[in-house]
């Protein structure tokens, strides 16, 4: 079963002047919805498929940039996907989605011809940053820095730096606040960022966002006349300039 999600369903940032073709193929459908949605929001143009013959069929009729592959798969498991679309010379990058963590599976994974993988559960942060960077590679997409007032973060080398000043981040830091800046002058939930950074299966019961939120303060805001990140009593976090 086939889904097309068009950019319209979502409100968000307008999309490049080419647009990028992104295959989901994952057939647990929130998630696989939920990637989609994602990468929507990016800007990408997001195919869906349920299960591994109808991830062939599209990703061998239609050109992909990337292909996001689920392994255990109905009809055709992922792998096998992989290696019948080499074989027909189908040379879309794949990033593949694999519950497995044995050595032997990620090794199998790049020897059909998979780019890259990611272990679930993941964030989407993270698969983002992995799509990012697989298309960079391919040199489909230049990113230019996120700017919030005089903090700038580089997608590209992760730099952050605010006025003159380099910031070193961890790396949920990091994406925390690539998150803040992406969506700047919106208001994030708790919720959203808890997914975004720490999964989407992630317990909403930790207070582990307003612990990173405070991290986060202490590097970019501590001892600058403007405080960036601000917050929204009872709703959660915004990044604005005034
Ligand atoms: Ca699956």
């Amino acid at each position: 079963m086939q889904k097309k999600i068009s950019h319209e369903e979502t409100d968000s940032h307008p999309p490049p002047a080419d647009k990028i073709n992104i295959l989901v193929v994952e057939d647990e459908q929130h998630l696989a919805d939920s990637i989609a949605r994602r990468l929507l929001e990016d800007g990408y143009a997001v195919d869906i498929a349920h299960d591994g013959d109808e991830g062939f069929r599209l990703a061998s009729t239609k050109r992909y940039h990337l292909i996001v592959l689920d392994i255990l798969l109905p009809r055709r498991d992922g792998l096998q996907v992989l290696k019948d679309l080499r074989r027909n010379k189908v040379q879309s990058m794949v990033l593949i989605l694999t519950a497995k963590s044995t050595i032997e599976d990620r090794v199998e994974g790049l020897r059909a011809g998979a780019d890259d993988y990611l272990l679930k559960p993941f964030a989407f942060a993270e698969l983002l940053a992995r799509v990012e960077s697989l298309l960079r590679r391919q040199g489909i997409q230049q990113r230019s820095p996120l700017r919030v007032a005089d903090l700038e973060l580089d997608i590209e080398t992760r730099c952050v730096r605010r006025a003159s000043r380099n910031i070193r981040l961890t790396a949920k830091e990091y994406f925390l606040l690539e998150l803040l800046m992406r969506n700047k002058n919106r208001i994030l939930t708790r919720r959203e960022i808890a997914e975004q950074v720490w999964g989407y299966n992630f317990d909403t019961g930790t207070n582990v966002v307003d612990v990173y939120i405070n991290y986060l303060r202490k590097a970019i805001d501590e001892g600058f006349p403007t405080r960036l990140i601000q917050t929204v009593r009872g709703v959660g976090f915004i990044m604005k300039e005034e």
